[in-house]
């Protein structure tokens, strides 16, 4: 694994003495790629406002800096929403973008002053045109993308464009302001195309409850979906940016619409660095030509994305060097479940001098990490975020 494409030598060695002295399992934050992922969005689609979806490293840190560079934010739930006001959020940069949600939380949000709201059903929209009466409201489309986004969000978000013509048209009815569209492509699309799919279809819905209804949305909230670093590649993010953008000009000329962008893996995936130590290193047979590699974490604390083996972090170790010998291995957490094994199709490799209490380094893990770490599976405590400034 070549480290040196996901971190450069001068963070490398910041983050080794940084994290000398740390308990394992743990993941280390660094808020500067964090700022200049934030800065190189803003740049690549500086007509876009930016809703930082929260779930993706829910840490104070991680918001407050990123309220700090002027982000908006995306929540999902009253204990985000509660997180994020105390940290000095305004609530005229909230969203609340979870489309399930109980009418008492719309009734909590609105009472916190949001006043933005996405939605995929009819029953939501009711809730929310009687709980939060007067609110902006989006609604979610459908869009699919199960093959070429690593980590897939189709099928239970978003609804077919016809129903969200209606919802949009009711939402009037209601006395909402119907606001606009929103799509999800799917986390760490790899095929920029879908956007164009997606673009398309808006402008379509768009078009149609102008000329139909009157209606003129003013709004396009494209989700998320712009890559980290793993080991499978993708395209730069400018030439994402590229390309959507003429995506947009192609369907609204010069009258692109309000573009609302909600990153989520893009401004923090490659900013984390999980740090782990082996458990037992260990053969199933006297001839058996892989290891299996036991680690303190797996998939139950902070490694699910690698369910399915859909996101394949670089995984380094201090022992990697041009001369060293290396062999396969099977990666796998130290839980009593079978599931808890991280990479046993997908071919690793690690130096064949690797020893038990050695450690391994996961990169671009900043994302989806510790926010999805169990709470107490065979009584292993959540892994720790530390955060270097
Ligand atoms: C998770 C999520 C995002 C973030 O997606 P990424 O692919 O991580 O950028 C954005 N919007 C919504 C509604 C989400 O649920």
């Amino acid at each position: 694994m070549n480290r040196e494409e996901y971190v450069s030598d001068a963070e490398w060695h910041r983050f080794l003495e940084f994290s000398e002295k740390l308990e394992t399992p743990c993941v280390v934050i660094n808020l500067r790629t964090i700022k200049k992922n934030y800065i190189k969005l803003q740049n690549s689609f500086p007509f876009a406002q930016i809703y930082y979806a929260v779930k993706a490293n829910p840490n104070p840190k991680v918001i407050s800096l990123l309220a700090e560079q002027g982000s908006n934010f995306d929540i999902a739930s009253r204990f985000e929403l509660d997180k994020v006001l105390s940290l000095g959020v305004e609530p005229e940069r909230i969203s609340y973008g979870n489309t399930i949600k109980k009418a008492r939380d719309i009734a909590y949000f609105f009472e916190k002053g949001i006043r933005m709201f996405a939605t995929d059903s009819k029953e939501d929209l009711k809730n929310i045109a009687k709980y939060a009466p007067g609110s902006k409201v989006y609604v979610r489309i459908l869009v699919e993308n199960s093959v070429t986004a690593d980590w897939p969000l189709s099928r239970k978000f978003g609804c077919h464009p016809d129903m969200a013509y209606d919802l949009l048209v009711q939402a009037r009815d209601a006395g909402l302001t119907p606001y606009g569209i929103s799509f999800h492509v799917g986390s760490q699309q790899r095929d920029i195309g879908q956007w164009n799919d997606a673009i398309a279809k808006t402008k379509y819905l768009m078009t149609s409850l102008e000329e139909d209804e009157g209606i003129k949305l003013q709004m396009i909230n494209m989700g998320g979906g712009f890559p980290a670093s793993y080991i499978e590649p993708t395209n730069d993010l400018k030439e994402y940016a590229s390309e959507i953008t003429r995506y947009l000009r192609d369907d609204f000329g010069d009258e692109i619409p309000q573009i609302i962008l909600e990153p989520g893996r893009s401004l923090v995936g490659n900013s984390g660095i999980l740090i782990s130590e082996v458990v037992l290193i260990s053969r199933k047979n006297n001839t058996a030509l892989n290891r299996w590699v036991f680690q303190d974490t797996g998939k139950f604390n902070g490694l699910i994305e690698t369910l399915g083996e859909s996101i394949k972090y670089p995984v380094v170790t201090l022992k990697d060097s041009p001369t060293a010998k290396y062999g396969e291995v099977i990666l796998a957490g130290p839980t009593c479940d079978s599931m808890d094994i991280m990479y046993e199709d997908c071919k690793y490799r690690l130096p064949i001098d690797l020893k038990i209490g050695d450690r391994l380094y996961w990169l671009s893990t900043g994302a989806y990490t510790s926010s999805y770490a169990s709470v107490e599976f065979n009584g292993f405590p959540p892994i720790t975020t530390h955060i270097m400034d």
